[in-house]
Parts: structure tokens; C-alpha cells; sequence
């Protein structure tokens, strides 16, 4: 078996293989690059078995918190991430099976020798990020509100001056 994260998907499957380790953000390029302070430290674990139908399946499970900006007040937001992801692996695309009637968090993988497990746990984070991460509604307001309104005010000031100017 290849060293973490590469991981032969279908090989981690049938072996039970079994990883739990702390991922620190440092690690997920992608995610480090849209939060701030970078600092975070994910609980992951990642193993292999196989469903009731003998179909090699991986499951992984991230929790921990996310470092966010809110995008009403511009403060820190903390964001509780806990994924707990079950894939299915097929070795051919044709093969991928149809899961739309499962349960949300099951989804299929396509067998891959080289799979990097860092980016499935990556990829779980970042669907949890919403769009525009905001505080609770009514917990915050924009911060350079007031300051706004006055500025507003200050440029028809200006426009009054001006208007008056010409008389
Ligand atoms: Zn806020």
C-alpha cells in the first residue's frame, strides 16, 4: 500500500484499510488560500470496506472548524464542519453505479491507484463552506454602515455647494 494520502481506492477498500489522522489546514491549498488565519486542524478518518453487495466502498468522515470571514460584519466566523461520506468505487465510468435514490452522503468514485486522499477530504470541506458565510441573522450588521450614511450625506453636501455655486 502506497504512503498517505495516496491511496489505491479499490486496494484501501478490500484491505479494510483503516486512517485516522489530524489533517491541518496547511495541507488543503484550495481552503487555505480562501481563509483566514489559516490555522485549523481537521479529525479525519478514512476507511475501506466493502457494502452488502461486496462493492469495494471508502468512507470518510472530516469534522472540525473552519476559520471564516462572516460577509455582513467582516468579523471571524467559525464554521462546525462534521462530513461523514461513503463512496462507492467502480473501475470503469460505465460501471459507476446509480445512486440517485440513495442517501445524500453516498456517492460513487471511480477506482483510481493514485487517489489523493487529501483532496476527497478537501472536497468535503469546502461543499460545507457556504457561498457568503454570514453570522446568525439579526447577531451582526455591516460594519461601515453609519460611516456610509454619513458619507452619502457628505456627497450631496457637496452636490448642494456646487448647485449653489452656479447661482
Ligand atoms: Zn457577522
Amino acid at each position: 500500500m502506497r504512503g498517505w494520502p495516496v491511496v489505491d481506492s479499490i486496494q484501501f477498500a478490500r484491505q479494510h484499510g483503516d486512517v485516522h489522522r489530524p489533517v491541518g489546514i496547511a495541507e488543503l491549498a484550495r481552503l487555505a488560500s480562501m481563509v483566514s488565519p489559516a490555522e485549523a486542524v481537521f479529525d479525519v478518518r478514512l476507511q475501506g470496506f466493502e457494502d452488502s453487495e461486496g462493492r469495494p466502498c471508502l468512507r470518510l468522515r472530516v469534522s472540525g472548524q473552519v476559520p471564516l470571514v462572516c460577509q455582513r460584519c467582516l468579523e471571524p466566523l467559525t464554521l462546525e464542519i462534521a462530513a461523514d461520506r461513503r463512496f462507492v468505487i467502480a473501475h470503469r465510468e460505465q460501471d459507476l453505479p446509480d445512486l440517485s435514490d440513495e442517501d445524500d452522503d453516498i456517492e460513487s468514485l471511480l477506482a483510481d491507484g493514485n487517489l489523493n486522499a487529501l483532496a476527497l477530504v478537501e472536497d468535503e470541506i469546502l461543499l460545507q463552506i457556504p457561498m457568503a458565510p454570514m453570522h446568525e441573522e439579526g447577531t451582526c450588521t455591516p460594519p461601515g454602515l453609519a460611516t456610509d450614511r454619513r458619507s452619502a450625506g457628505s456627497v450631496f453636501g457637496v452636490l448642494g455647494t456646487l448647485l449653489n455655486t452656479k447661482d
